[in-house]
């Protein structure tokens, strides 16, 4: 079962919400994973005293001409056929800017004198660990750190998920915001929980992530994290709109403050029966996705 934590906006409390739901249910003997698929910012396992097993570097293939063998400008049919414009004639070769490919291999693919073969970009690093103590230990932590100046987010994501082993649940840490990042997040979620706050910027950006998840067709549901810190907006909207409230996160410095210094809110008074609560209310829209 794959559960992806999402938000239109940053700072909900979406990575709170991930990092707790996993840990609360790896701490009831359910074999779960936690993906850290906010590779721009990845923090989850500031949370959780993990010992990695894994640090490797990523890369996707771009193309490299062998210039000699090109057939000249009369063809330039690699360049005609990216639509993304990473190559180009200049100074009697094609050039190639392999910060704009998308690794889609096309152009290898099509060129006719096949001078064309593949080098690589390095994306990032993906990481792969265990909880070795406390209430989460056992739990899998995979993660991704996107390298700096790497405009493109979407592999390694895809990298940092297919890396996660096959646990009975995955929780996916999402990036927040509703572009191309977070659609490489949700893809293959059995349903989303969407985190957001009762402000009006968590409003405004809950239902641009309201209109992407359904875009997508997923199901989905929505928990308020900070509950009684602003106004009852995003109450009356989910009435309106007809979504699930999946349950409130209160508000409260103990919380800011466990939160702060990188410890569990499932170890505080009242917040482990909250995320229980939400667990239960999260298992019938996977059933959603498979009936
Ligand atoms: S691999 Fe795809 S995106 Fe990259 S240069 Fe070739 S056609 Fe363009
Ligand atoms: S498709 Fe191949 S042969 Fe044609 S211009 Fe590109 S590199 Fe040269």
């Amino acid at each position: 079962m794959r559960i992806a934590v999402a938000s239109g906006k940053g700072g909900t409390g979406k990575t709170t919400m991930a990092v707790n739901l996993a840990a609360m249910l790896q701490s009831t003997g359910q074999s779960t994973a936690l993906v850290d698929c906010d590779v721009e910012e990845p923090n989850a396992h500031l949370y959780l005293p993990v010992q990695w097993e894994q640090d490797r570097d990523h890369h996707v293939p771009v193309p490299r001409i062998n210039a000699s063998a090109c057939l000249g400008e009369e063809c330039s049919k690699c360049i005609e056929l990216c639509r993304f414009k990473a190559l180009i004639w200049m100074a009697d070769e094609v050039m190639t800017f392999p910060e704009l490919c998308h690794a889609c291999g096309l152009c290898m693919t099509a060129c006719p004198a096949k001078c064309i073969d593949e080098g690589q970009r390095l994306t990032g690093k993906v990481r792969c660990g265990f909880v070795d103590q406390g209430p989460a230990k056992g739990l899998e932590l995979s993660s991704g750190e996107l390298r700096v100046g790497e405009a493109m987010a979407p592999p390694l994501i895809k990298e940092v998920k297919g890396t996660a082993r096959d646990r009975d649940i995955q929780i996916w840490d999402c990036p927040p915001g509703t572009s191309c990042p977070v659609i490489a997040g949700l893809h293959g979620a059995d349903a989303v929980l969407l985190v957001t706050e009762p402000t009006p910027f968590g409003l405004h950006d809950l239902n641009l992530a309201v209109q992407l998840v359904r875009r997508l067709e997923l199901p989905f549901g929505v928990v308020v994290n900070k509950a009684g810190l602003g106004d009852n907006r995003v109450e009356q909207y989910l009435e309106k709109e007809g979504i699930d409230l999946l349950g409130l996160i209160p508000h409260g410095m103990d919380a800011a403050r466990a939160c702060a210094s990188g410890r569990l809110l499932i170890e505080l008074d009242g917040y482990r029966d909250a995320f229980e609560r939400i667990w239960s209310r999260v298992l019938p829209l996977t059933k959603e996705r498979t009936s």
